[in-house]
């Protein structure tokens, strides 16, 4: 394992982090504990949604920044799992979303980008896992400083533009007048190294619309509100083909996956599925 960065955190986020600690020490240590010596190597985690809410500044920025209170939560699940020696990575599966998250597809639109919705639809068709790096890894090849590159889904794979110690190296020469401005490269001279990069196992879904009365009658499934969405982890195996779900995501826009041409500003909605939970529609 690489050393983690250490990100500042704003005062905003500080208090998230601790609101989050809070939330899951009082609710799920027993949880935590039935856990211990479980051998998979990654496993969802359910948060009800309605505990995320009695948290002031949580509440907000889950709302707001939804990906970004995921993060700190998954900081502060990793410290608990460690707390239990659980070698297990988790997975912040929140669900039961209050009902004014509950949307439908063709209600969806761009300046939905990166909101939480909640969406109730009969899963068409799940396609066969494949694997995507989500963070690149890279050594420069001048220093052996090694720098870790997010990578988005779908996207081309991002590197570093400079490399931060030999840069450094550089100013500091500046200043003693020992310049070794030579030895600095402008240009990127990295290398990928492949045994460090995190991948993360997804399937892509395909999803309708559906409606339905209080008694869990099916009203309608549509035929042209449909969808893509993207789950990955410990969700792959759970999903049921033809089964109807309330699935938590959040909304995301995507390149058109045929596009002849690199440059197309075509993009089409998506949905980044954080939980998914079953509906027992009778059809
Ligand atoms: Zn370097």
């Amino acid at each position: 394992m690489l050393p983690s960065k250490n990100v500042d955190l704003d005062p905003e986020e500080q208090a998230a982090l601790r609101e989050w600690r809070e939330l899951v020490v009082e609710h799920y240590t027993e949880d935590i504990e039935h856990l211990e010596g479980m051998e998979e190597s990654v496993h969802g985690f359910h948060i009800e949604h309605r505990l995320i809410d009695e948290k002031p500044t949580l509440r907000r920025i889950f709302h707001e920044r939804p990906t970004r209170a995921l993060e700190l939560g998954f900081r502060i699940m990793r410290e608990q799992f460690d707390a239990h020696k659980i070698p297990t990575r988790p997975v912040l599966r929140v669900v039961g979303l209050s009902d004014n998250y509950l949307n439908s597809v063709d209600e969806l639109r761009m300046r939905d980008r990166n909101q939480l919705v909640a969406l109730d639809v009969k899963i068409n068709d799940v396609s066969q896992p494949y694997g995507w790096l989500k963070q690149a890894v890279y050594e420069c090849l001048d220093c052996g400083a090694t720098v870790s590159v997010k990578q988005r889904r779908a996207r081309q794979r991002e590197s570093p533009r400079t490399c931060r110690s030999c840069l450094q190296k550089a100013f500091e020469g500046i200043k003693t007048d020992n310049i070794p401005i030579g030895l600095f490269n402008p240009l990127p001279h990295f290398t990928l190294r492949q045994e460090d990069c995190v991948y993360e196992d997804a399937v892509d879904l395909s999803m309708s619309q559906i409606t339905y009365n209080q008694d869990y009658n099916l009203i309608n499934c549509s035929t042209h509100n449909q969808i893509i969405g993207t789950v990955s982890d410990d969700l792959i195996d759970q999903l049921v083909v033809k089964s109807y779900a309330r699935v938590n995501a959040i909304v995301r826009v995507e390149p058109i996956p045929d596009r002849t041409f690199a440059k197309d500003t075509r993009r089409l909605l998506a949905l980044d599925i954080l939980s998914v939970e079953e509906l027992p529609i009778r059809s």
